[in-house]
């Protein structure tokens, strides 16, 4: 049941992205992504009985975990900062964002989570790249900001749940749709820690031109293991 609804979202986004990327670049064809995404977001949380607690100013989930990005994210994040951040935001991004790795420099998954430290690129409980900020932190919400603020307090306790169903569902279809498309021209659709592979693509512009010819764009991020060419197919 959990598939077909996934499926519901995956495929037309699959069939959109696959025609995107034959007759745009890639960095077009995230962008026309997000932009379907986020209107399939927001008919599924406008259709919930269930209200949602996000709210501008919240950010509990963005000092949760190290967040991950697919290449073309990672590449997307970066074009921005550089064309629209001032110079002095520039400098303090590449600053925060170079401390941030260094302390998660050679550490366990366990000790990432226990670290709980804000996202380099939340500036003022702002994300300071919203517009291009990845899937994964398009995709999180809750019903309940005290669940998220005690799950940030208590990381290895279990907490409920607070996701609504379809807007779960259409979240994880749709992402699932836009890297499949993605993983189908042979390009590189690991999840890395988004922080390290920006770090690595301002220090390396190589990064791009082993992504477009199908290796795995970086080589000092991490990546989380998750490969979409090497998974099931959601489409
Ligand atoms: S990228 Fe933006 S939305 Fe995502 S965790 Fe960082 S600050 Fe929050």
């Amino acid at each position: 049941m959990s598939d077909e609804r996934m499926l519901e979202h995956a495929l037309p986004e699959f069939a959109q992205a696959r025609q995107d990327l034959q007759t745009h670049t890639v960095r077009e064809a995230v962008i026309r992504f997000y932009a379907r995404h986020d209107a399939r977001m927001d008919a599924a949380i406008h259709a919930s009985p269930q209200a949602l607690a996000c709210d501008k100013g919240c950010s509990h989930c963005c000092r949760q975990f190290d967040v991950v990005a697919l290449p073309v994210e990672v590449f997307e994040i970066h074009a921005h900062v550089f064309r629209h951040f001032k110079p002095d935001a520039l400098r303090s991004t590449i600053q925060r964002v170079s401390s941030y790795v260094a302390k998660r420099k050679g550490v366990s998954e366990e000790t990432r989570l226990s670290l709980r430290e804000a996202c380099p690129f939340l500036v003022d409980n702002s994300c300071s790249i919203y517009p291009v900020r990845p899937s994964v932190c398009r995709n999180y919400h809750a019903t309940d900001a005290n669940n998220c603020e005690k799950s940030l307090k208590e990381p290895f306790s279990t907490w409920p749940t607070t996701y609504v169903d379809d807007v779960f569902f259409t979240a994880m279809g749709s992402a699932a749709g836009f890297r499949n498309a993605v993983a189908e021209q042979g390009l590189d659709t690991k999840e890395y820690h988004l922080s390290a592979a920006f770090l690595e693509t301002v220090q390396n512009p190589h990064c791009v031109k082993r992504f477009k010819s199908g290796k795995s764009a970086f080589v000092k991020a991490t990546h989380t293991g998750f490969n979409q060419a090497e998974s099931s197919r959601a489409a």
